[in-house]
């Protein structure tokens, strides 16, 4: 029987490549655009806390030309946490809370309040509502990007809410991620839990992490390296010059790595799956093209095609 090797991503390598960045902040979403353009380095941009109202959507759309939107939730929120019990006043915030589960009417949105944190006033809104803000923001994108698969990243990492943790896993995302890096902790799998996935590396991690990344053995399973988690991370800390050199470094080598946006690993993994081999052939029935080996032959599988051992 001929020795079938379906784990490839395009280009017949094992190894992918991809960013995923929070908050939709232009001006320095641009710096960061500059930098990995060139290098052909995809990913994905989460937005939620604007409204698609500083730009044109065509202005949008050529702004994020060849990346993924996924969703960030409207008015960037926390929600109410479990065993807690907030005091809501129905007026604007004054200068410091009352109490410290008091939380104060927005004027952005009906359901939507203020709390104060230790660093500063945050929103913030119950369950029901928090839904309904992160489907505004899925409509938002559908509208301004057009018609997609949409994932969710939870604003301040993943909530203390069990019943929202629940409700939005049946929403219709594609996968949920949370906040914090990996590193190699998971041995560079793509994630297997797409309800509460991460990042492997935050922008002070980047340069160590993606060394792991690029040192670490072939074990003949799909890999993925995607690092966050906002562009104005660089700014602050000033090291635009670490993403520079990991451009550099990682970027335009198609022959070691696949670049791709957040969305485009999980389904091709799917797609992987998707496969049927049996001794006399190989299926793909999916939309996507995969690229497999036959006893070492480079094969690519159309989307919807057989192959005949
Ligand atoms: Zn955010």
């Amino acid at each position: 029987m001929k020795r079938v090797d379906k784990n490839y991503f395009p280009g017949w390598v094992r190894k992918s490549i991809s960013f995923t960045i929070d908050d939709g902040n232009l001006e320095m979403d641009k710096k960061f655009i500059d930098i990995v353009k060139p290098y052909g380095i995809k990913g994905t941009f989460n937005i939620g806390n604007f409204h698609f109202d500083k730009l044109s959507p065509e202005g949008y759309r050529a702004f994020y030309e060849g990346y993924e939107i996924a969703n960030h939730c409207k008015y960037h929120p926390h929600v109410f946490a479990d065993g807690v019990e907030y005091v809501i006043k129905d007026e604007p915030h004054p200068e410091h809370a009352e109490s410290e589960n008091a939380v104060y009417a927005s004027a952005q949105a009906k359901g939507l309040f203020e709390k104060e944190y230790v660093k500063g006033w945050r929103k913030i809104t119950d369950v029901k509502n928090y839904i309904r803000f992160t489907r505004e923001c899925t409509a938002s994108i559908k509208e301004v990007f057009g018609a997609q698969k949409i994932g969710f990243v939870w604003p301040f990492g993943r909530q203390n809410s069990a019943e929202l943790f629940e409700l939005l896993k049946k929403e219709p995302f594609y996968a949920m991620r949370q906040t914090g890096s990996t590193k190699d902790a998971q041995g560079f799998n793509i994630p297997a839990d797409r309800t509460a996935w991460s990042y492997n590396a935050n922008h002070s991690e980047l340069l160590s992490v993606s060394e792991s990344f690029a040192a670490y053995p072939d074990d003949g399973t799909l890999k993925a390296f995607i690092f966050g988690v906002h562009s104005v991370d660089f700014e602050r800390s000033g090291n635009w010059c670490d993403l520079e050199k990991f451009a550099r470094e990682f970027g335009n080598r198609p022959e070691e790595y696949w670049y791709a946006t957040n969305v485009e690993i999980f389904d091709y993994e799917d797609a992987v799956n998707a496969l049927t081999v049996t001794d006399e052939k190989i299926e793909n029935p999916t939309d996507i093209a995969v690229y497999i080996t036959v006893d070492g032959e480079r094969i690519k599988m159309e989307p919807h095609s057989v192959y005949m051992i």
